[in-house]
């Protein structure tokens, strides 16, 4: 099996509803994603798919997310911008866009901070 790891970034501010302590107040993050793609085989060229193109789709994400407050963007009107639930967004996101190619959509992380992420895949 092959992995392709692409990583970006993007800032926004959220809160957390229904949380008692410091993240119930808005504060901001400088999010870092990153996005595994899965796949048997390369082609003939030797790639599973090009880092251009994952890039590009995560780009697209990212950017309705970017200098936003999420907690006012419809997805997340009802349930919180969590990281989890952030990379569930992305994951969803991406596994539309993904759909047509041959690979596979494999874990999306998200970091709130250095050394604090969260992940989403299909087990
Ligand atoms: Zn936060």
């Amino acid at each position: 099996m092959f992995e392709l790891n692409v990583e970006d970034e993007f800032a926004s501010a959220h809160f957390l509803r229904k949380y008692k302590g410091k993240c119930e107040r808005m504060h901001g993050h400088n999010y870092r994603v990153m996005v595994c793609v899965r796949a048997k085989k390369t082609d003939s060229v030797g790639l599973i798919m090009d880092f251009g193109e994952i890039k590009a789709e995560l780009k697209k994400v990212l950017e309705v997310l970017d200098h936003h407050v999420l907690d006012e963007l419809p997805p997340f009107k009802r349930i919180n911008p969590s990281a989890e639930n952030i990379a569930k967004y992305i994951f969803e996101c991406l596994s539309k866009s993904l759909k047509r190619k041959k690979v596979r959509l494999g874990k999306v992380t998200v970091w709130e901070t250095a050394r604090a992420s969260a992940s989403y895949f299909n087990d």
